[in-house]
Formats: structure tokens, sequence, C-alpha cells
């Protein structure tokens, strides 16, 4: 399988990953980006599934479109582009069980998920349309793939087309191609790629955002062992200064790169937790100053 076109990870997401424990959200925006996080470990489990299933087969696998189709947005979480077909997967990761009936979903209390249900009609409606206007001659298959292995979806049929962990390797058996995918296909739903809403920036405020240093990895906040040992408790893991302030700094120039980046600035950003002469010391080894952009940049 060759990956085409992949998710690019969303600006706005990994903004909010690093300020998570720094900046005072709303509830609102807490409860949206967890819903977007759980959303992209279900793609991203769903991409180490299809690659490992269809590692030897020479389609094209696209991902996270936007696509315009009569005026109307639609998106592609993940397609497959086969030879004479194209499957279009709604990657699902959701917690509560749910019930399929007749291609329509429901809780298990028996309410229909009215969202999910239009979201797939469209889904199939607008992808049909945009892919036959193109090639009369391609079939469009489109399937909810609920990827959590905790969760019980009753009523799928072995045969699909409903993807679950547990069936989606024998539903796509029979897409396997030996033919190479189609390549002029692929291009054509790149092209029809918008701009994503959720790559523009946050509007973040810069004295609402507290200061320090922070984790690399888990973006708590980081204890200074000594002078050139930091340890985070969390992660259980030890960073070389150099390390650290490298973090501090991609930080800052993710979510502010409007602003200039000094020594003085750094050394308010991390609170004045590391020494001016460090963070100095490691900006004229690792970094250079760029004019137009006013700001440091990793020396190659
Ligand atoms: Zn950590």
């Amino acid at each position: 399988m060759i990956i085409y076109h992949s998710r690019t990870l969303i600006h706005q997401f990994l903004s909010y990953q690093m300020l998570e424990y720094r900046y005072d959200f709303t509830l609102d925006s807490h409860e949206k980006m967890k819903r977007i996080g759980k959303g992209i470990q279900g793609e991203e489990q769903a991409e180490r599934w299809l690659t490992e299933f269809f590692a030897d087969c020479d389609c094209f696998y696209v991902n996270d479109l936007r696509l315009n189709v009569d005026y109307e947005q639609v998106q592609i979480d993940s397609a497959i582009v086969f030879h004479n077909s194209v499957i279009v997967l709604e990657v699902k990761n959701y917690s509560m069980d749910i019930r399929c009936q007749n291609g329509q979903f429901y809780s298990i209390a028996g309410e229909p998920l009215t969202g999910l249900n239009n979201q797939l009609s469209k889904l199939a409606r607008l992808i049909t349309k945009a892919l036959q206007s193109y090639d009369m001659h391609i079939e469009v298959k489109v399937m909810p793939f609920f990827v959590d292995v905790n969760q019980s979806v009753h009523g799928v049929l072995v045969d699909g087309p409903v993807l679950t962990p547990v069936n989606f390797r024998h539903v796509l058996r029979k897409f396997v191609d030996k033919k190479p995918g189609n390549q002029a296909i692929a291009d054509y739903l790149i092209s029809l790629n918008q701009e994503n809403d959720f790559n523009r920036k946050f509007e973040i405020d810069y004295s609402h955002v507290a200061k320090g240093i922070y984790c690399p990895k888990c973006h708590l906040k980081i204890i200074k062992k000594s002078q050139r040992n930091y340890y985070c408790e969390t992660c259980d893991k030890h960073f070389s200064t150099q390390c650290i302030v490298n973090h501090q700094i991609d930080v800052f120039r993710h979510l502010f790169s409007d602003r200039q980046l000094t020594t003085r600035v750094l050394h308010e950003w991390v609170a004045g937790e590391i020494s001016h002469r460090t963070l100095q010391r490691i900006l004229a080894e690792h970094y250079v100053y760029e004019k137009e952009s006013r700001s440091y940049s990793k020396r190659e």
C-alpha cells in the first residue's frame, strides 16, 4: 500500500497538547479537543491495521481530505484507491455500544443515531457523485469502521459493509487487487482537497500562558534535578538541558510564530528557570537568527 496523502497533525490539536496544563481553556474547548484527540487516535489505529493488511498490495492510501462537492463540504478520513474501485472509510472511535439494522445505526436503547446516519449517507452520496463524474466505471463503497476494540456493534454482518476490528480483514480481502491502484483517481481526490479549518492557528493570549519548563513528551511541568539534568516524574524520563531548551523553543515558535524570539524573551518563557547564560549559549551554538521571521531556527 502506498500512503499517498498523509494525515497532518492538526495545528490546533498540537497547540492544545502543548498548553493543556498551562492555559485556562474553557470547558467547551477541553471537551472539543478531547473529542478531536480521540478521533485522531482512532484514525491512527485504522491506519496501522490497514497498512499492515494491504502491505503487499499496490493500492493508494489517501487520508484526511476535505472536499467541496456541489457546494457541500465532505470529509474523507481514509480512502483506499484500487484499480477499479475506491473504498472510503469513515473511522469512528466510539466507546458506547451501538446496534446496526438495515444500514442504520441505533443506540442500545433504540434511539436512532441521526448524526451518524446522516453523515454516512451524505458521504456516500457526495463521494459517489464526485468520483463517478470523473470516471463512471469506478466502483465506490463507503464503510464505517468502528475501531474501538472494547465497543460492541450489534447486528454487523461478517461480509460488511460495516467494519470492526473483528471483521475488517475478512471484508476487505475481496478488494485485494493484483493490479496497481488507479493513480489518476488518487490524484483527482487530492486535487479536490480544501484547506483544513483546524489548521488555522489558535489565538492564544501570551500573558495567560503559565511560563516555566515543561516535558517534551507529556507537556507537564518538569523538575530541574541539576544544571544538566531534568526529570519528568510522569514519564519517568531524564532530559538534557539542550533537549529541554529545544522543546521550549519549539513550543514558543509553534504558538507564537509572529513573536520575536530573543534570549530575553526565552528567559521569560522559561520563567527564569534556566540561566540567561545557558540559553544564550544554546541559541548561539544550535540556532541561527533569521531577520525575516524575527526568530531563531535550528542550525542544520
Ligand atoms: Zn513527561
